[in-house]
């Protein structure tokens, strides 16, 4: 296999990616001059160095190279930790979207994916114990406690509410109150590409 194939399989397997765009991205960085590829290799390079995973939300944030920090920015923000809200998300880029409207003032917990419905291992496609301890210790030491599940508007954005839902309400904790987000996201609409408008009626509408 030549590097212009090999090159196209690996960005064919990106998600949203086919192959035809994936041959166009080829074509793309061979009219780049040497110093742009070598930019770009020396990035991609040090990406498993700089960033981490937060051990709170799950989340990838850039890890300054002396600090020994485990927590992303949100997670380690002492006013966001006394909030009593958490939004799940099922991405990162869920994430980021939902922060840039600025209505969450709470932390979040990134489940890592998504549950396909039919899925036989739905336990295997998210983060499930994590977030079973991330729920059961955050909202011990409240009086009250919301969690706000935040997925696409989709399918399998509902399957995966539906199966977060009825794992939460197992856990019987009478103080969480469980919420989701409201209209304003319509039918269909994934969060990574909803404005930060719509997020944040869809979050003061939230049910
Ligand atoms: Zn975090």
């Amino acid at each position: 296999m030549n590097s212009i194939q090999k090159l196209t399989e690996y960005f064919a397997d990106f998600p949203g990616i086919g192959p035809r765009q994936a041959k166009r991205f080829v074509y793309f960085l061979l009219t780049k001059n040497k110093a742009y590829i070598d930019e770009l290799t020396r990035t991609m390079n040090t990406l498993g160095l700089n960033v981490a995973t937060c051990s709170s939300c799950f989340r990838f944030f850039q890890k300054n190279t002396f600090s020994k920090d485990t927590t992303c920015d949100i997670c380690s923000n002492e006013n966001r930790q006394q909030e009593a809200s958490l939004v799940i998300v099922c991405r990162d880029v869920d994430l980021e979207n939902i922060e840039k409207a600025h209505v969450h003032k709470g932390v979040y917990f990134v489940l890592g994916g998504s549950v396909p419905i039919l899925e036989k291992n739905p336990e295997q496609k998210i983060r499930l114990k994590e977030l079973t301890s991330t729920i059961i210790a955050r909202a011990n030491n409240k009086d009250s406690f919301e969690i706000i599940l935040a997925m696409n508007a989709n399918p399998e954005g509902e399957h995966t509410t539906d199966f977060v839902e009825a794992m939460i309400k197992n856990l019987n904790i009478p103080h969480i109150k469980i919420s989701h987000l409201g209209r304003g996201i319509s039918t269909g609409t994934e969060l990574e590409y909803s404005d930060p408008d719509t997020i944040k009626n869809a979050l003061k509408n939230r049910s």
